[in-house]
């Protein structure tokens, strides 16, 4: 890589002093507890990232010490996700658990040297014992047990003798360290429960602390990068290492990423998955990757993002808006456009022979002329967007009102003439005109229109069902509560709008899943998996950037 292409950042910075006559070598650990989202986006493109730009490799490991909650298909899941994202892990698939003999080990080599003891207090008391942070821990009556007694009790622990949480392995360390992580903190605990992977082999699992540094040592890891709130950890994995003398992993620490209207954490993905909130981890207002893939968002658009926002210590919180930026640029390239009309409004056009049609040109990519150009049909009655017209136009609408002229894109000029409406007042069809010498152009006497509405034919169109996206909640920080409140109080009842009988160009009709396309002054849409060969839905990716809703109601979206 030439220096001027070169990166520049503190973790990077950290990593040029390092490697010398090293190659980088970094991992992602997952807990396969739940289903990916954008914040491990930015951690997969980080240290995928990393390898990549440094020549080295990037470890997949499995942090799957927590049988009670762990599932093969969460790791099916991230499997997919990294994939996706477009990052090869190669050969270099582990588990935490490939490492319970070591770490066992380990642990008894601790014990030998009188650095670990078998604790008989509760879980509570253990806590109570702890200390504050301007209060000193209190020694357990079970830190001075013989080296013997240790290695029997915990010998015991494993075979199954004790029942859950009756006692534990510690570090012994130091009760009296500022650092509440350095007092003597719980190594394995007593769990009957069949894991995953080692199924009933082991009823004593070690702890997140336990287990983490060690795996990073044993893999060879050479950054170990994490997010800051292990950076207080630190000093109890560099323990752990010095005590048994083993490779030592750099640990560096950035500030994870939040975005505003929405959540970031499994607990409480999992939380709106369970009590049905969303329709489950892959519904496209989840910030889960999986989500994000149904909703439309391009894998290298989320890339781009994650390189983009960057690596730093400092907290910060990620407008949503810029995220949806880069969908928005990267989709501009590669979506082809298409005509299709959400609210669909008739129209008939009085002066076009009832049983004519024509094929009509329109160009597929304006940003990508090798897309080519494909036809469309035109007859006599049309279907265009309700929002289009308005019978009392105020100046600064433009488009279609009594007695104003409109361009149909790739199609002719038309003049509103009659509005045809219910006895509600509800209004049922508009009667135009055309002007047969403006196909496909301009007029031949110059004159100007101010708006350009897409259309479709109504006798050839399609119905397909569409679904409108807006922020899941209502809140830039929907976490911030009153007490006594809940973040899911901060849902947006507008979240999701299904629209049943949107009219689509006949071209749409052999999409598959996943196919994207930008329907001419909507937005960006994705075809849904909930798609048949009776029924095609759609999901709007994003909007476009539209300056009347902004003049009309002072905000982007619009359902
Ligand atoms: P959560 O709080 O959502 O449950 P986690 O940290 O418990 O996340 P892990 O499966 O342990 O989830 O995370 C795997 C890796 O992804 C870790 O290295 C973690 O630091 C990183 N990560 C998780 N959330 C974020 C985030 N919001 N921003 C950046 N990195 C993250
Ligand atoms: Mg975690």
């Amino acid at each position: 890589m030439s220096d001027s292409n070169e990166k520049s950042d503190f973790i990077r910075d950290i990593i040029r002093m390092d490697l010398e006559n090293r190659k980088i070598h970094t991992r992602f650990p997952p807990e396969p507890n739940g289903y990916l989202h954008i914040g491990h986006a930015k951690s997969i493109c980080l240290n995928f990232g990393l390898a990549e730009e440094f020549d080295g490799s990037c470890n997949l490991r499995f942090d799957d010490t927590n049988p009670t909650k762990e599932e093969s298909e969460y790791v099916e899941s991230i499997k997919t996700d990294i994939r996706w994202l477009g990052f090869d892990w190669g050969q270099r698939q582990y588990y935490a658990s490939d490492y319970f003999e070591q770490l066992h080990e380990f642990a008894i080599a601790l014990i030998k040297k009188d650095k670990a003891y078998v604790c008989d207090l509760s879980a509570e008391e253990i806590r109570q014992y702890r200390g504050t942070l301007t209060t000193p821990g209190k020694e357990s009556p079970y830190r001075n047990r013989s080296q013997e007694d240790n290695l029997q009790l915990f010998k015991e622990m494993q075979e199954g003798k004790y029942p859950d949480g009756l006692k534990a392995l510690r570090a012994k360390i130091d009760m009296s360290s500022p650092n509440l992580n350095m007092r003597d903190p719980v190594m394995y605990r007593i769990l009957h429960k069949s894991h995953h992977r080692t199924g009933s082999n082991w009823c004593i699992y070690p702890t997140y602390d336990w287990a983490h540094g060690q795996s990073d040592s044993i893999e060879k890891i050479t950054h170990s990068i994490c997010t800051l709130e292990f950076e207080d950890h630190r000093p109890l994995y560099d323990w752990f290492i010095k005590q048994l003398g083993i490779h030592h992993p750099r640990q560096i620490e950035f500030a994870r990423l939040n975005l505003t209207y929405t959540v970031m954490s499994k607990r409480l993905l999992l939380e709106l998955v369970e009590k049905k909130y969303v329709n489950g981890w892959d519904d496209p207002r989840m910030p889960t990757i999986s989500g994000m893939r149904r909703r439309g968002y391009p894998p290298e658009a989320i890339r781009n993002f994650c390189l983009q926002i960057g690596v730093s210590k400092a907290e910060s919180t990620v407008e949503i808006a810029f995220l949806e930026h880069f969908i928005r640029e990267d989709l501009n390239k590669k979506a082809a456009r298409v005509m299709a009309v959400l609210d669909p409004l008739k129209v008939v056009i009085d002066n076009y022979p009832d049983d004519q049609e024509e094929e009509l040109t329109a160009i597929n990519n304006p940003e990508d002329i090798c897309a080519g150009t494909r036809n469309i049909p035109f007859s006599k009655i049309l279907y265009i967007e309700r929002e289009d017209f308005m019978e009392d136009a105020p100046s600064k609408f433009y488009r279609l009102a009594p007695g104003r002229e409109v361009r149909l894109r790739y199609a002719y000029f038309i003049k509103c003439v009659d509005v045809v409406k219910d006895r509600d007042g509800n209004i049922l069809e508009l009667h135009c005109t055309y002007d047969s010498a403006t196909r496909g152009g301009d007029a031949p006497d110059g004159r100007k229109v101010k708006a350009t509405l897409h259309w479709v034919s109504a006798k050839h169109c399609l119905t397909a069902e569409v679904r409108l996206f807006d922020n899941l909640f209502i809140k830039e920080n929907p976490l911030k509560v009153e007490e006594g409140h809940d973040f899911k109080e901060n849902l947006s009842p507008h979240s999701l709008k299904i629209v049943k009988d949107c009219k689509l160009e006949p071209s749409l009709g052999k999409v598959k899943p996943s196919n994207i396309f930008q329907f001419e002054r909507l937005g960006y849409f994705c075809v849904d998996p909930d798609t048949t060969n009776e029924k095609i839905v759609f999901n709007r990716t994003v909007t476009l950037k539209d300056e009347w809703a902004k003049i009309r109601t002072a905000t982007f979206t619009i359902l």
